[in-house]
């Protein structure tokens, strides 16, 4: 079978969004390694949700099963917060959509990268003004989870907000 090499961006991404060391808070040793948190093998794709930097060490110790795949999507939900990937408006759209189905937006560019990861799409056009010249301008939209975005919220939000809390 044949194994899809990592984009070099992804990875890259991956490491940046650790700063290059291991992303387990108390190891941060420094680090070029990155890991799928479900193995390849099961999911035969390379996803950033499922994608984490580790040192030799830690990533022998998770392979061992020393350190299990919940305990590292908390490691890695930590990365997605504790990083500026996405904004606290984007995390509350988020948390939103959780109870709610579809959240009112105001501009698009409010919610770029939670669209540019495909986790929300907009559902349907609220307002917009049609000007003279012929152009127009999107006012308001409506977003709802994407498949990718449920997904996200199950494995990554929901888990965490059972076990621990944000405040430290
Ligand atoms: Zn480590």
């Amino acid at each position: 079978m044949n194994r899809k090499t990592l984009p070099a961006d992804l990875k890259r991404r991956i490491l940046v969004e650790a700063g290059h060391r291991c992303a387990i808070p108390t190891c941060r040793f420094p680090t070029t390694e990155v890991a799928h948190i479900i193995p390849y093998s099961k999911v035969k794709k390379h996803e950033y949700h499922n994608l984490i930097a580790l040192c030799p060490n830690c990533h022998t110790r998770f392979d061992n099963g020393e350190i299990d795949e919940k305990s590292m999507r908390i490691y890695k939900n930590k990365l997605v917060f504790l990083s500026d990937r996405y904004s606290p408006y984007e995390l509350n759209v988020l948390q939103y959509l959780r109870k709610q189905n579809k959240v009112i937006i105001y501009g698009s560019l409010s919610v770029k990268n939670i669209m540019d990861d495909n986790l929300v799409k907009n559902a349907h056009t609220i307002t917009q003004f049609n000007y003279n010249d012929g152009t127009n301008e999107l006012q308001e939209f409506v977003v709802v989870l994407t498949d990718i975005g449920q997904e996200f919220m199950r494995k990554w939000i929901d888990p965490l907000n059972t076990d621990l809390t944000y405040d430290n």
